[in-house]
């Protein structure tokens, strides 16, 4: 048995390695044992979803933010044109979506003043009542308790906010002083508390990020126990101070999808528009390393155009039947199958 076998097979037993250990399959394992890992961690998530692959339809429903994260594409800095979708737009992508076969709509945005609780609740109520069997995930940033309480109420059953980072060192690199880290692992403790599928997240490969940092991202996602982890490669937006950095790398983001998914082979991991940007076969070789979500995009293409978080995203919409069709037949290549379930993290499956 290899070192980074010795390793998987703790983390398989539900243990935390070693900071070393982490490190090690991290950046210093070989490459024979990466493929090692990358095998055993795609074996973990056969064992609980199979070859199945779930898909969620994304909603970039506004591009406003109040916010000025340096990374960020959209933040309120950036001299963009700016859009937001009326409740009657997104409901339209509901029903594309629904005709299409997802079950899952996923509201991503901005943080953007104008959806108030009253507002947002209202647009969650209409997707609930015209789409009963469907599950309403949001992506829309640090809000009160009340408002997450609310917005449940309306009918959200997940929420992603990505931690963006563990050490509150480097998350006062990557944002404003304004912008407080302990208010966003506040936010994630809230939202597990009222009962979300909360997703927490990071980028790979992000300004000052050290390997350090990522062995306490993946100490952080062992102790929250999230239902779902987004990861993608940190990729530079023109005109943010982060303009001129380095790209993150494909590489090491599926080598960590391997390794959070041997830590929790129950996990909804998706292969992200960041993955499939950052490489062309990027979303196919994450699912290969142990992912199983793919998020295509329902926003209106007008919409699509500007909700840049960074340069040149990945733009496979999947308004067109065709291109539904297309992802389903290159995951046909690699032997998987997109499936129209909900697809709920499997310890939640019973409460819905
Ligand atoms: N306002 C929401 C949604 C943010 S966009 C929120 O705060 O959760 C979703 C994610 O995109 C962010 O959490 C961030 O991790 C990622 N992202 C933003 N800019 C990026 C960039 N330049 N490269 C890669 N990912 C980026």
């Amino acid at each position: 048995m290899t070192k980074a076998e010795r390793i998987a097979e703790k983390l398989h037993r539900g243990l935390l390695p070693e900071d070393g250990e982490l490190r090690y399959l991290i950046c210093e394992m070989t490459g024979s044992e990466a493929e090692i890992i990358r095998k055993l961690a795609r074996e973990a998530a056969d064992s609980v979803f199979g070859n199945k692959v779930y898909i969620r339809g994304l909603i970039e429903f506004t591009n406003f933010c109040r916010n000025d994260c340096f990374y960020c594409g959209i933040r309120r800095s950036q001299d963009i044109a700016r859009y937001r979708l009326t409740d009657d737009d997104i409901l339209g992508c509901c029903e594309t979506g629904y005709g299409l076969g997802f079950r899952t709509f996923v509201l991503q945005g901005g943080e953007d003043p104008y959806f108030t609780d009253s507002r947002l609740v209202h647009t969650v109520s209409a997707i609930r009542e015209k789409f009963p069997d469907c599950a309403i995930t949001l992506s829309v940033g640090e809000r009160s308790r009340e408002s997450y309480k609310a917005l449940k109420d309306a009918g959200a059953d997940r929420f992603l906010l990505r931690h963006e980072t563990a050490d509150p060192c480097h998350y006062g690199k990557l944002h404003p002083g304004e912008m407080s880290f302990e208010n966003r692992m506040n936010c994630l403790a809230e939202l597990k508390a009222l009962g979300y599928q909360a997703g927490c997240g990071f980028m790979v490969g992000s300004p000052h990020q050290t390997t350090g940092n990522l062995i306490d991202d993946l100490k952080f996602i062992w102790k929250f126990r999230p239902a779902m982890v987004g990861i993608g490669p940190f990729i530079p937006a023109k005109g943010t101070p982060f303009e001129h950095e380095a790209k993150g790398s494909a590489e090491l983001t599926l080598r960590l999808l391997s390794i959070i998914r041997l830590m929790r082979p129950d996990l909804l991991l998706p292969a992200t528009t960041a993955l499939g940007t950052a490489a062309s076969d990027g979303r196919a070789r994450g699912i290969l390393a142990g992912a199983n979500v793919i998020m295509p995009n329902l926003s209106p293409e007008s919409a699509r155009k500007k909700y840049n978080l960074y340069d040149n995203k990945l733009n496979t919409g999947c308004e067109a039947a065709e291109n539904l069709a297309e992802l389903k037949a290159s995951m046909a290549e690699i032997g998987f199958e997109i499936v129209t379930d909900r697809g709920d993290a499997p310890e939640y499956i019973d409460r819905v």
